[in-house]
């Protein structure tokens, strides 16, 4: 049994309600998007295509040196009547570029910043920095307090200076105020200098 389908000519303006076509791979909300906020013209402006003001230029679909590309205003796309390339911007940009219709979105997400796709994260290079900072320095707090455990216990060991040794009794008394900054700078973690 025979079918016939419709036969829609390419370029019939659609109707303002009309569902446009799906592309495979791409929710349709993207596509609508994309198709109303990227018209032909500034798609064809944007790629060099060079239409003049009633919106015709040569095919980059096809080798010519008369014009017979078509650019729609708004949403309506481009059709060539030298070699019947037609559609609409994404099509466009699909055949143009040689793109999935995934890809060619993409593209003109970028290239007109319709911010529909999320850019990629850029690479964090601080956290190996931030990691390596953190290690230093639990690295120099470690040292810090084992020398300053050291410097007290060797105060704390000193003798008890003998009655008229005035020397030594000068020594250990500063030593005693030495072993309180110490006890004061461990506990404020500041650096004795
Ligand atoms: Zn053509």
């Amino acid at each position: 049994m025979a079918r016939y389908a419709p036969r829609r000519p390419m370029n019939r303006r659609r109707a303002a309600d009309e569902p446009v076509r799906r592309h495979s791979g791409l929710p349709p909300e993207v596509f609508n998007r994309i198709v109303q906020s990227v018209s032909m013209q500034a798609a064809a402006e944007r790629y060099g295509l060079n239409p003049d003001r009633r919106g015709w230029c040569c095919c980059p679909f096809h080798s010519e040196k008369t014009p017979s590309f078509k650019v729609y205003p708004g949403t309506g796309g481009f059709y060539c009547f030298g070699c019947g390339a037609g559609g609409d911007v994404l099509t466009f940009a699909e055949q143009l570029f040689g793109l999935k219709p995934v890809d060619a979105a993409k593209r003109l997400d970028a290239d007109f910043s319709l911010g529909l796709f999320a850019s990629p994260a850029p690479a964090d290079t601080g956290w190996q920095r931030r990691k390596a900072e953190r290690e230093a320095a639990a690295t120099w707090r470690e040292q810090r307090s084992w020398a300053i455990a050291r410097c007290l216990k060797a105060i704390h060991d000193l003798p008890l200076p003998r009655p008229g040794d005035d020397d030594y009794a000068a020594h250990y008394a500063l030593q005693q105020a030495n072993a309180e900054w110490l006890e004061y700078a461990k506990e404020k973690e500041v650096l004795p200098d």
